[in-house]
């Protein structure tokens, strides 16, 4: 098939991870820097555009008669050694695991926290990827797009993609606006371990073992390990992670909710306000375990809505709106749907 060609009626049911049933009309593959005129021109001709990458975060339709652009594009290259830090170049369509396990063997450490994300590095950036203390941002120098809509291609400086928990200026300004097309990650030497995490630090592999001997392939393992036993793989159980974010709360109110519910899950912020573990409030609602059809709430993850067969995104939000309707009238805390929800 010629680069810029479309394919039609394209499934898509196995092209996200909670394996939700979908069929895009139109699908382009990105291979090539060369093809984003067009996209750009099918958008001046009226079509709407989504991006997608490993799907590992979106919720999908049945249909979606818009054109999918799906990112394709490859290529890490070591752009600097710096005494003070590695800059490295990676293009948007590069698996994010396979790219932290093949960093790590280079010797350019400083991603192990991130270890086992599903999806792929251009889509890092956009929710801000983050897990065991390290958020991505903290590991990026600039990222690279392209404005869909205007046809032009843009860096942006770490401090003007608006990161933020779970958030960027990428996600905010919506689908079919911005296509990110390379990512340059700046990892600082010496490489120091960060090992905040409660789970991590109690992991076999890492107990007892001194702060200053620990190495950034231990706390690769040990995440990885983690991860395979707490979250359900998605090629056995449709999921996309965890399907809410965690509530972020003033202090009086956590106060307040502290005198009612003496046992709840919360960390501290460094602006005073204060972070819940949503998957505690989703747990103390009885949700834990429950299966409504095709879809449930997973036996081991309150946090983790997941697909037992052929379900629809209706579906699966119907049962996510349950939840947030059962935390908010316990609570009187609102919770936000994580992965994207891309219309039809
Ligand atoms: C089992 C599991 C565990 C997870 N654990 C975590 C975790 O620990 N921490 C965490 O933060 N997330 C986690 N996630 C969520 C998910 O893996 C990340 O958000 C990931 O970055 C999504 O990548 P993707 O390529 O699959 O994006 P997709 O799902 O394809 O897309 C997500 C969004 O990004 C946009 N997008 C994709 N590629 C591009 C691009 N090149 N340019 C512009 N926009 C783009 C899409 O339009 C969409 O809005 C988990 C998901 C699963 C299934």
């Amino acid at each position: 098939m010629p680069l810029s060609s479309i394919a039609h009626a394209v499934d898509l049911t196995t092209l996200n991870t909670l394996g939700l049933v979908c069929q895009a009309e139109q699908l382009m593959d990105l291979y090539d820097l060369s093809q984003l005129p067009k996209v750009t021109e099918y958008v001046r001709g009226g079509m709407q555009v989504v991006v997608l990458g490993g799907g590992s975060n979106v919720v999908l339709p049945a249909r979606i008669s818009r054109l999918v652009v799906r990112v394709q594009l490859k290529g890490i290259t070591l752009a600097l050694a710096r005494p003070d830090a590695w800059v490295i170049d990676v293009a948007a369509g590069e698996n994010w695991h396979d790219f932290v396990a093949s960093a790590m063997t280079q010797g350019w450490d400083g991603l192990e926290n991130l270890a086992l994300i599903p999806g792929s590095v251009g889509a890092a950036p956009v929710q801000n990827i983050g897990a065991y203390g390290v958020e991505l941002d903290s590991r990026i120098e600039s990222v690279t797009a392209w404005h869909i809509p205007e046809g032009r291609m843009v860096t942006f400086k770490r401090e003007d993609c608006g990161f933020n928990y779970r958030d960027s200026m990428f996600k905010r300004a919506g689908l079919g606006h911005w296509l990110i097309v390379s990512v340059r990650f700046c990892l600082p030497r010496p490489w120091r371990a960060v090992l905040g995490y409660p789970d991590l630090v109690r992991h076999p592999g890492l107990a007892g073992t001194a702060m200053e001997e620990v190495n950034a392939r231990q706390i690769f393992d040990a995440v990885c390990e983690i991860r395979r036993t707490k979250l359900p793989d998605p090629a056995v159980l449709g999921n996309a992670g965890s399907f809410f974010k965690n509530p972020v709360i003033p202090a009086s109110q956590f106060e307040t909710l502290k005198q009612h519910f003496a046992g709840i899950v919360a960390y501290p912020q460094a602006d005073q306000s204060v972070k819940l573990a949503a998957g505690w409030l989703i747990e103390q609602c009885g949700w834990k375990g429950r299966r409504i059809g095709q879809v449930g709430v997973h036996t081991r993850q309150a946090l983790v809505l997941v697909n037992y067969g052929q379900a629809t995104a209706v579906e699966l939000l119907a049962l996510a709106q349950s939840i947030r309707q059962s935390v908010e009238e316990k609570f009187g805390v609102e919770l936000e749907i994580e992965p994207v929800q891309v219309p039809a």
